[in-house]
């Protein structure tokens, strides 16, 4: 069965002080209240990772994400992080494609597809993300839309390195927002994008794959939308900045 996946992205939040605060604060929370079946993620700044690895040892159910890395392993390319430098100090997930990168970093399909590669070959489970934006979903077609998002970022993967990957469905209008999708217009993207993964991979493959939700998901609606058949977890940005409000999200299933 696939993996109920509650994920955080803090993005460029927290000073130091307030990140180990907030780590532990989510931890603590998370082994006194979250069943061990649903696996909680902090996606940290990078600078944060390293310190915090400590926090969620031997918490089996808790794991750091990176929010990026490059699509080469080494060189000339300051201010970057790399795959093989987030496996060197243990790191499990890194979020790729998120529309924040793709929007102020230009970030490509053709440059997601090489940042999969190099995740998948250091070790590193990719939270890819996908979505549309407003003008996107008003002039229909957005289902083909985030389907081509995944056809061309992942569908050069094998089945057994693809089985690797967790999708994140966010819709851009929805993040950040406060306007969340319907429970059924997610239910709608996940379904197809389900069928879209059956359709290259087979019905095993889709079954097993993950597929979070992202956009103003927090602890009011989180509950009806995980109770969604192809809905199986979310990817959090604000609500992952507070611990009551995030674990609230992650013991919604
Ligand atoms: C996100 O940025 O991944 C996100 C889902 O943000 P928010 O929950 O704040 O809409």
């Amino acid at each position: 069965m696939r993996k109920k996946i509650v994920a955080g992205n803090w993005k460029m939040n927290k000073t130091m002080e307030e990140a180990l605060i907030l780590a532990s604060e989510v931890v603590n929370m998370v082994k006194d209240e979250v069943s061990t079946e649903v696996t909680v993620i902090m996606g940290v700044p990078s600078l944060y990772l390293n310190t915090l690895k400590s926090y969620v040892e031997g918490v089996a159910n808790v794991s750091l994400a990176a929010q990026n890395c490059h699509q080469k392993a080494s060189g000339a390319f300051t201010g970057e992080i790399s795959a093989p430098m987030l496996k060197s100090i243990g790191i499990e997930y890194v979020i790729l494609g998120h529309s924040e990168r793709r929007q102020y970093f230009g970030e490509t399909n053709e440059q997601l597809a090489e940042k999969v590669n190099i995740s998948l070959e250091n070790g590193l489970s990719p939270i890819f993300c996908c979505g549309e934006s407003l003008s996107e979903r008003e002039a229909g077609g957005y289902l083909e839309l985030v389907a081509s998002q995944l056809t061309a970022s992942l569908f050069h993967l094998s089945a057994e390195d693809f089985a690797k990957v967790v999708i994140a469905y966010e819709p851009i209008w929805a993040i950040g927002t406060g306007v969340t999708a319907s429970s059924a217009q997610a239910q709608e993207v996940h379904a197809y994008l389900r069928q879209h993964i059956a359709g290259k991979y087979g019905q095993e493959v889709a079954d097993n794959t993950s597929i979070l939700y992202g956009g103003s998901c927090n602890e009011k609606n989180a509950q009806e939308l995980f109770a969604c058949a192809d809905i199986d977890g979310g990817l959090i940005g604000g609500a992952s900045l507070k611990s009551r409000e995030f674990t609230t999200i992650a013991k919604s299933y």
